[in-house]
C-alpha cells in the first residue's frame, strides 16, 4: 500500500500510451484510471493544438479521450487554475482530476482560500516543471538559436539542462544556460520560479531521478497526500500501473537537481529584482505606460477575482476615455494581487503590450514574504 512520503519509479502496462508518453505514462494513466473508477466525473488536461507550440486546455470525460493528452509540451503557456472556475458552477456534486504544474497548483490554492473551489471535489495529478517557453519565443529562438525551421520541429524536450529538438533530418540541443543568457529560453517567471516539485498537489510526478534501466521509461512519483496514494493503489491493483520503490541513488539524484533549480531561481531574482530596483519608479512608468487597459492581466490572473459591472461588462477601475491607462490603476492592481501573487506569470503572458506585469507582483510578493518569513517560517511556496 502506498502511503504519503513514498517516492516510486511507476509505469503503464498499455505499451501504446508507453511510446506516446513523455516518460512513463504514469500522469495520463493514473488520470483514466481517476475516470473509470468514477473517482472523478472529468478530467481537465492539456493537449495539443494546431502545432507544438500550441497547448490546448480540454475536459475529458472518456477515458480513452486522455490518450491524446500524453506527452510534455514545453511550449505550453496556459493556466489551468483559473479556467476551473468556468466549470465549478457546472459541476456541482460533481468531482474533477486534473494535471498541475506548481503555478496550476497554487492558483487552486489561492482559489480554494477564497472559498471558490473545494479541494476535496479535485484531484491534483501535479508535473514537476522546470519552466516552459513561450511559443512564440520558441519560435524565435529555434529560428534564429538553432538554425531552423520552426515549423519542421516534429518534437521538443527539455532535459539535462538542454533545450532539445528533433526536426526532419536530425536533432539539435543547446544548454538552456547559453540559450538564456542569449536573451532565449524559458519564460522570465519560469526562471525566478522555485515550485519545482508540486507537492501540494496529491501526486507529483517528473523525470528527475529516473536512474538505469528505468531511465525515460518510468515516472517518478513522489506521493503527497492520502488521496494521492488511494489513486495510485487503485490503479496498480486494477494493473494498469506497475510501480516499484524509487532507486535511492535516483533519489538523491532528484534532491541535487531541485537544489541546483532552487539556486538558479535565486539567481535570477537577484538579477531581476536589483535591476527592477535600481531604477523602479522610471521603469514602472515606462512599462506601464503601454497600457490600453484590454483587461487581460485581470482575465487570466488566478488570485484576482474579476468585478462585473450592472451589465456583466468588467470593472477594471480605469477612468475611461484615456489611453494609455492611468499608471495609478497598475499601482492599485499591483496593491491588490502582490501579497498572493504566485508568480505564475499569466498576467505577463497574455500583454499585447508585453508589459512585464509578473516581476512588478512578484518582486512585491517576494520582498513581502522576506519580511514575514523570519516570524511565520517558510512561505509555503519559497521553495
Ligand atoms: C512545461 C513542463 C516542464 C517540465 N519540466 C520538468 C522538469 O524540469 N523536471 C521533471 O522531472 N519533470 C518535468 N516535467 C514533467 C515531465 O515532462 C512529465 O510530464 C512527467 O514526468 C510525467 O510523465 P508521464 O509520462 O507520466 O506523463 P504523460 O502520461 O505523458 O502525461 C503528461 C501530462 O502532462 C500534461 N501536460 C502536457 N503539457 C502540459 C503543459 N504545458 N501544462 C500543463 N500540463 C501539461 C498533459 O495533459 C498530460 O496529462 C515538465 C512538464 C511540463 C509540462
Amino acid at each position: 500500500m502506498a502511503k504519503k512520503g513514498d517516492m516510486l519509479y511507476a509505469w503503464t502496462n498499455d505499451s501504446a500510451l508507453a511510446k506516446k508518453a513523455e516518460c512513463g505514462g504514469a500522469v495520463t494513466e493514473l488520470l483514466k484510471y481517476a475516470l473509470e473508477s468514477k473517482t472523478v466525473d472529468a478530467v481537465l488536461a492539456v493537449t495539443r493544438g494546431f502545432d507544438l507550440y500550441d497547448a490546448v486546455p480540454v475536459l475529458v470525460t472518456n477515458p480513452k479521450d486522455l490518450d491524446a493528452c500524453a506527452g510534455s509540451l514545453h511550449c505550453g503557456t496556459l493556466l489551468l487554475s483559473k479556467l476551473v472556475m468556468e466549470y465549478v458552477p457546472k459541476m456541482a456534486g460533481k468531482k474533477l482530476g486534473m494535471v498541475v504544474k506548481g503555478c496550476d497548483m497554487m492558483g487552486m490554492l489561492e482559489l480554494a482560500k477564497r472559498k471558490l473551489v473545494n479541494l476535496d471535489d479535485i484531484v491534483m495529478v501535479g508535473v514537476n516543471c522546470g519552466g516552459s517557453v513561450s511559443p512564440v519565443a520558441a519560435r524565435r529562438m529555434i529560428k534564429e538559436k538553432f538554425g531552423v525551421d520552426p515549423d519542421k520541429v516534429v518534437k521538443e524536450e527539455i532535459d539535462k539542462g538542454q533545450f532539445i529538438i528533433e526536426f526532419e533530418g536530425g536533432h539539435k540541443g543547446i544548454s538552456m544556460d547559453e540559450l538564456e543568457d542569449a536573451g532565449y529560453g524559458r519564460r522570465s517567471n519560469c526562471r525566478r520560479c522555485k515550485v519545482k516539485v508540486p507537492r501540494q498537489a496529491d501526486l507529483a510526478c517528473g523525470n528527475w531521478g529516473v536512474i538505469g534501466d528505468k531511465a525515460g521509461k518510468a515516472t517518478f512519483v513522489e506521493v503527497c497526500s492520502d488521496k494521492g496514494a488511494k489513486l495510485l493503489d487503485g490503479a496498480v491493483k486494477a494493473k494498469k500501473l506497475t510501480t516499484e520503490p524509487a532507486n535511492p541513488k535516483g533519489i538523491e539524484t532528484r534532491a541535487k537537481v531541485e537544489n541546483a533549480m532552487f539556486k538558479l531561481g535565486d539567481k535570477w531574482r537577484k538579477r531581476d529584482f536589483e535591476a527592477l530596483r535600481s531604477n523602479l519608479w522610471e521603469t514602472i512608468a515606462k512599462e506601464t505606460g503601454r497600457c490600453m487597459k484590454c483587461g487581460a492581466c485581470i482575465a487570466h490572473c488566478p488570485v484576482c477575482v474579476e468585478r462585473k459591472d450592472k451589465y456583466d461588462q468588467p470593472v477594471l477601475m480605469v477612468r475611461p476615455g484615456f489611453i494609455p491607462a492611468d499608471p495609478m490603476f497598475h499601482l492599485r492592481r499591483f496593491a491588490h494581487i502582490s501579497d498572493s501573487c504566485i508568480n505564475c506569470g499569466q498576467c505577463e503572458e497574455c500583454c499585447p503590450c508585453e508589459i512585464p506585469l509578473a516581476l512588478f507582483s512578484h518582486a512585491i510578493r517576494t520582498e513581502a514574504d522576506k519580511w514575514y518569513e523570519p516570524k511565520l517560517g517558510k512561505s509555503a511556496y519559497s521553495n
